[in-house]
């Protein structure tokens, strides 16, 4: 049985910053603009569409600015800067797809949502600092930050201090149904950037922000399950998942099980921080009954579907 043909395209950092390039705005529409083929061929072949992407570089942009201009401009809690960079980088891709399908005589909208990500409040993992964001600080000057403004610091490698902030499971984005509602339609909705923003319910049943960030993965993998996606597409910077990656025995996966890939995480293949979030999404969107999921580069968007490329994940 082949998926519907509703797919959630989750682009990884590298199409849109390159590692070893200068980070300019130009070259951040440029690299955005070429990342787009595989994307494309997807509308071409009439798939209704939600592209998620990361924002690691664009955030730690952000703080940085944030940073440089202390004192002088009001300091902005992390949840809004990752609303920025929703717009700021959904801006992007949005005109790009734009021009792109316009030049293809493809008639079809495209969106930008800002999306926010219910976390629970009683998970430990809502509170507990796992990942590294922004610049590097001398003893002294995490001391600082850590009283003045409440920042939980740690020490990062033999480099130095940095700030440390929870990576919260999300369980529903706000937007879904708007998003649904949308691509039902056949609008490209751009969503969930940067893994979308953390927010829980409050005690008086209001939503509030949380100084923490989402995986882009696990956010893209409830906005699939949550629009009734076939397909969970996963666009980064290797043709395929391996197991022994990097090692003389490395040995690329073409089309494994849900029970393969639990059994193969399970034996560490897949590191956290890099490919371990794209198996765990992977993982949970099969088993909420998602129909596939692809693990591929950014030319490979289409060819995978097909299973001309990339790594497919199926249900058992
Ligand atoms: P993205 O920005 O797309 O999320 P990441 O750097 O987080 O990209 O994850 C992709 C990277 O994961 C690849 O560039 C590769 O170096 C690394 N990686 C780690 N383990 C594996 C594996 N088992 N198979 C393939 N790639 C792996
Ligand atoms: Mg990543």
């Amino acid at each position: 049985m082949s998926p519907n043909k509703t797919a959630v395209v989750a682009l990884g950092g590298n199409a849109i910053t390159r590692a070893g390039e200068e980070d300019t705005i130009y070259r951040q529409f440029a690299n955005t603009r070429r990342s787009l083929d595989g994307i494309v061929e997807l509308v071409r072949e009439g798939y209704n569409l939600v592209v998620t992407h990361g924002n690691g570089p664009q955030v730690g942009n952000a703080l940085l600015r944030c940073e440089l201009s202390r004192g002088k401009a009001p300091e902005l809690p992390l949840g809004v800067l990752v609303a920025d960079t929703e717009g700021g980088m959904g801006y992007m891709i949005e005109q790009s797809l734009q021009n792109r399908l316009r030049a293809e005589n493809i008639n079809r909208p495209v969106v930008t949502i800002i999306t926010q990500m219910l976390c629970d409040e009683k998970d430990p993992a809502t509170h507990n600092p796992t990942i590294f964001i922004g610049q590097f600080y001398s003893e002294e000057q995490a001391k600082q930050y850590a009283e003045s403004l409440g920042w939980q610091m740690k020490t990062d490698s033999k480099r130095g201090w940095r700030r440390v902030v929870p990576s919260p499971v999300p369980y529903k984005a706000v937007e879904s149904e708007t998003i649904k509602m949308l691509v039902e339609n056949g609008t490209i909705v751009i969503a969930g950037g940067g893994g979308g923003i953390p927010i829980y319910i409050d005690e008086n049943g209001n939503y509030e922000g949380i100084d923490a960030v989402i995986d882009k993965d696990l956010g893209s993998a409830v906005i699939a399950r949550e629009i009734g996606a076939g397909i969970l597409s996963i666009l980064t910077d290797v043709e395929r998942v391996a197991l022994n990656y990097g090692k003389p025995d490395q040995e690329e996966l073409d089309k494994v099980t849900l029970s393969e890939i639990r059994e193969y995480h399970h034996q560490g293949h897949f590191p956290a921080g890099s490919m371990g979030p794209k198996i765990e999404a992977a993982i949970k969107f099969l088993e909420d009954g998602g129909q596939l999921v692809t693990i591929t580069s950014l030319d490979n968007a289409y060819r995978v579907v097909r299973g001309e490329a990339g790594t497919r994940i199926v249900p058992d």
